[in-house]
């Protein structure tokens, strides 16, 4: 795969159009773009037809049944985006440019980029059964003893261990040392004491949020430079914990802190964008908030579930968050009591409602006598059974998992009765530090639940990562929950990553892990309808490749058996882009090279 990621246009367009020689004639025969799509569906519908008919020699003596069902797939697809409904929908055909590039048309070769070309390649390939790019040995059943069966399991797992030793826990001795070092440096820059870092009300004081303190107190890359004076110039804020920059490498961006520091540095190219959408007044709620929320304060999306948003800051600001439209400064940000009480009244008249998620921002940025006062009004409520509060400050501010706190937490949890739990979000093993450890070891005295939501982003999606992360969180005591899509937006480009590549994660990669370890599920959140589950395969398909190589999804929501209700077109990052970032970043895109079978 590597190869073919690169070779020029030409040597592309070349292989695209002798890889199949059926394919290559029914080009060369067409005379217009009507003949060429109803020759192609005649071609791949009896393709589909002969996959599993035993009297086709083709198919049935050579073919291994996991491939044949690989080619299916590769068929459906094809067949998808040179669907006449699917080129209206996309309003783009691209049937249309391949016949131009076939017809050596030079605009249309112009106009493409290699990855449109190798999506076709890679397709093609596909229908033809040739999928094990690097490979895989075939075994038939009479070859698998227990031996073999053992040999093969033990190559999966020295294989995860193997990546393993890219990655390190906040626990690691090397990650302990910088930690220290950096805190000590932040103490004395602001004359402050031990007493005060444990303090999370210290920290709250003094949140980063300038070049200058920054700069001072950690060493910048010259892109994190840019960014920074741009979100200045443009007032878009940004805010760091002073323990959080802990995680930082004092000594400049390494691998291990790039995720650290992506999160709450905000790119120049963000800045930018967030700045053009604000030019131009363009709605950031790309999750359609505004039309799910019955009134202020409150959002739903499902049947028993409610979101309830009493603060609309967090003591730092995470670039890609899906509320960023929202999410304040933290000085700028304030509560409202009677949006709250109305808020609370809406849902004390609704007894469908028997969830309640608190979040926000993050809520355990307010005080524990509004935090404490809010979680009881809530606990009032007879139909409530479950109470779970969305808060980063685990990974945050983990001083602010004080006792006040967690009596308060502890009077709520009835087991039998009632239960509140924390939903908290961890992007990267390096964020479990002794001090979150600490924070968790108080929660769970309480006797609650932990769950953890990730947001699967360009940063975290390295070989194994996440597969690191789930390791360590269970042993912490915390339950993967979720793996979220990162958001479609346009200002968040830096962090999304293809669909393809959540797939491929969850299928090679965390499907090795035992069940009780890999028990988040890999969602993409629809606008305004909520989660679909990548792994159903009936809730989502691709219906066209743009040209520049990104695939179009369309998702049907969650809900498609109960209700008819409107499908969502998603434009998703194009694969070969994502490949080639990973490359310059020193990866072995070979390791990836099964991405493409993914849809
Ligand atoms: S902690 Fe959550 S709500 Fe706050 S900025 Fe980060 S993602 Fe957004």
């Amino acid at each position: 795969m590597k190869e073919e990621l690169n070779l020029s246009k030409q040597e592309i367009i070349d292989r695209l159009f002798h890889e199949d020689k059926n394919i290559s004639n029914i080009f060369n025969s067409a005379s217009d773009l009507n003949e060429l799509r109803e020759k192609l569906f005649d071609y791949l519908n009896n393709s589909e037809r002969n996959l599993f008919n035993i009297y086709i020699h083709k198919y049935s003596d050579k073919t291994h049944i996991l491939e044949r069902n690989n080619t299916k797939e590769c068929i459906r697809i094809l067949k998808n985006i040179i669907r006449t409904e699917n080129e209206e929908l996309s309003k783009f055909s691209a049937l249309n440019i391949l016949f131009k590039i076939h017809n050596k048309d030079e605009k249309s070769i112009n106009e493409v980029e290699i990855g449109f070309l190798l999506e076709f390649l890679f397709l093609i390939r596909g229908m033809n059964g040739k999928f094990h790019l690097t490979g895989t040995p075939v075994l038939s059943s009479n070859q698998i003893t227990a031996e073999v069966r053992c040999k093969i399991l033990d190559d999966y797992s020295k294989q995860m261990l193997n990546h393993f030793k890219n990655f390190k826990n906040g626990t690691n001795r090397d990650c302990i040392k910088n930690q220290k070092t950096v805190k000590n440096k932040i103490l004395t820059y602001f004359s402050a004491t031990e007493e005060d870092w444990k303090d999370y009300k210290w920290h709250l004081k003094n949140i980063i949020r300038d070049y200058k303190t920054l700069s001072e107190l950690v060493k910048l890359e010259e892109d994190e430079i840019q960014g920074i004076k741009e979100a200045e110039k443009n007032r878009i804020p940004f805010q760091i914990t002073p323990y959080y920059l802990t995680l930082f490498n004092e000594n400049g961006r390494d691998k291990h802190d790039r995720l650290v520091r992506a999160q709450v540095i905000p790119s120049k190219k963000y800045c930018v964008n967030v700045t053009l959408n604000k030019t131009h007044n363009t709605d950031m709620d790309f999750m359609g908030e505004k039309s799910t929320s019955p009134i202020p304060g409150i959002t739903r999306r499902y049947p028993n579930i409610v979101i309830l948003k009493p603060f609309d800051s967090c003591p730092q600001i995470c670039v890609y968050c899906q509320r960023n439209w929202e999410i304040k400064d933290l000085q700028d940000a304030g509560t409202s009591s009677d949006k709250m009480e109305n808020a609370i009244n809406w849902i004390k008249k609704n007894k469908y409602i028997t969830e309640v998620l608190v979040t926000g921002g993050d809520p355990l940025t307010l005080d524990n006598k509004y935090i404490g006062s809010l979680l009881e009004k809530i606990n009032d409520i007879k139909h409530v059974e479950r109470i779970r509060i969305g808060t980063r400050v685990l990974v945050t501010l983990p001083f602010r998992i004080d006792n006040e706190l967690i009596k308060i937490l502890r009077r709520i949890n009835k087991l039998g009765k009632k239960e509140i739990c924390i939903m908290t979000h961890i992007e990267d093993a390096s964020e479990i530090t002794p001090d979150v450890l600490d924070a968790v070891k108080k929660i769970k005295k309480a006797g609650l639940n932990i769950y953890n939501q990730q947001v699967f982003t360009y940063f975290n999606s390295f070989k194994y990562q996440t597969c690191f992360l789930r390791k360590n969180l269970k042993l912490s005591g915390i339950d993967p929950y979720y793996s979220f899509n990162t958001k479609g937006k346009e200002e968040t480009v830096d962090f999304r990553v293809p669909i393809a590549r959540i797939e491929q994660e969850r299928k090679e990669e965390a499907r090795l892990l035992p069940g009780i370890v890999r028990t988040d599920e890999s969602v993409f959140n629809v606008p305004k309808l909520g989660k679909s589950h990548l792994r159903s395969w009936q809730d989502h398909e691709v219906i066209m490749i743009l040209k520049d190589g990104s695939r179009i999804y369309r998702f049907y929501p969650w809900e498609s058996m109960l209700l008819l209700i409107e499908d969502y077109l998603y434009t998703d990052v194009p694969i070969y882009a994502y490949l080639k970032r990973l490359e310059n970043d020193g990866e072995d895109i070979e390791k990836y090279a099964s991405i493409w079978f993914y849809f």
